[in-house]
């Protein structure tokens, strides 16, 4: 694969699985930062390119737009005529070359690899890791002089599915960055990387816009009711308009929750294989969060409060947070995101689906 090659295969890979097919794309596909992101972006630029860490962390909740945030950085930082504010200008050869995905000096890493099932066509397949051989190849790129002649950008993402090896290769460039060139790791869940990675690179929280702002922008985008979507969602825009799609599910699961003395754990965890098998480690990642913020809700109605996340389900919630333990709550919702760091490397979703619906129940027994 020439150097090239790999980079648009690279933004073509991220461009088709990333969930970001309900939003409005440019003609030419570009993702436009979001609106409450540009303010944000433009006093973060205004110290200069020159200024610019040499290795960032962007971190944020899922689906508040981190990669949305990055890939416009990144394009700021390789344009060749900015805008007075650091923005990119979007008609330079670099902008262009950047929106077309093939910018020589852009390097996205993540973890898809070629799909050596089917050598025919030229896919690209997920896979469980960011290998030790992206981070090679990572490094080499960094270490060859700017095509363009200016700055040099990789994005590594998501930064938790690095490979304990990849890890370790990718700190010796951290600790001795190559001039010129900017790393930025995005992650949902920087606690899960190496402490030594975390040391090194200088966080950047990705801005949550205001519930109002983010109701506007979901109700221009289509959404009928963004309230509850919202609230599912933690806030989180782009997963609010995601969650969209699985209302119907998420009613069958969390109906099934709130009569744990009844529920039907295998059938409901077959669910999960009405799904394709590549979409599995998916379902069950959304299950797990479902779970999650119903066992969240759980605590805060027993502590006295509100749903926060399933304000439409407070009628089931509260019989149930009379019923249960504190303490085997807090163990489970431990338990919970336990099996969410893990949810890229279960071999037997439905399996895992099982054995914390079994837990779930015991909970009221
Ligand atoms: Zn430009």
């Amino acid at each position: 694969m020439t150097e090239g090659s790999a980079v648009v295969s690279d933004l073509a890979a991220w461009q088709t699985a990333t969930p970001l097919a309900a939003l409005d794309w440019r003609s030419d596909h570009w993702p436009q930062l979001l609106p409450w992101q540009e303010a944000a972006a433009a006093s973060m630029l205004a110290g200069g390119r020159a200024a610019w860490p040499q290795s960032l962390l962007v971190t944020g909740v899922p689906g508040i737009g981190k990669m949305i945030f990055a890939v416009n950085i990144a394009r700021a930082l390789l344009c060749e005529a900015p805008q007075p504010v650091g923005l990119a200008c979007g008609t330079c050869p670099s902008c262009h070359y950047v929106a077309a995905g093939q910018h020589p000096d852009l390097r996205l890493v993540e973890p898809f690899g070629p799909d050596d099932d089917d050598a025919e066509a030229v896919t690209l397949k997920a896979l469980d890791h960011i290998p030790i051989k992206h981070i090679r190849e990572l490094i080499a790129w960094a270490n060859l002089t700017s095509h363009r002649g200016g700055a040099k950008v990789a994005i590594i993402a998501p930064a938790e599915r690095l490979h304990p090896a990849a890890a370790n290769a990718l700190l010796k460039t951290l600790e001795e960055p190559v001039a010129g060139t900017h790393l930025m790791l995005i992650s949902a869940r920087p606690g899960t990387l190496l402490p030594t990675i975390r040391s090194r690179c200088p966080r950047l929280a990705v801005p949550l816009p205001s519930a109002t702002r983010a109701t506007v922008w979901l109700e221009e985008h289509g959404a009928a009711d963004p309230g509850p979507l919202l609230a599912q969602a933690g806030g989180a825009p782009l997963a609010a308009l995601a969650a969209q799609d699985v209302q119907a599910e998420r009613a069958v699961w969390l109906a099934a929750l709130g009569r744990p003395r009844t529920l039907a754990v295998v059938d409901l965890a077959a669910r999960i294989e009405r799904a394709d098998k590549a979409e599995r480690k998916a379902v069950l990642a959304r299950v797990i969060d479902w779970l999650i913020a119903w066992v969240g809700d759980l605590a805060r109605v027993a502590a006295g409060g509100e749903p926060k996340r399933n304000p439409d389900h407070a009628s089931a919630l509260r019989p149930l947070a009379a019923a249960v333990a504190p303490t085997a709550l807090f163990r489970y919702h431990r338990c919970l995101l336990g099996q969410r760091d893990l949810v890229t490397h279960t071999l037997a979703p439905r399996l895992v689906a099982e054995m914390l619906l079994i837990r779930y129940r015991e909970l009221f027994r």
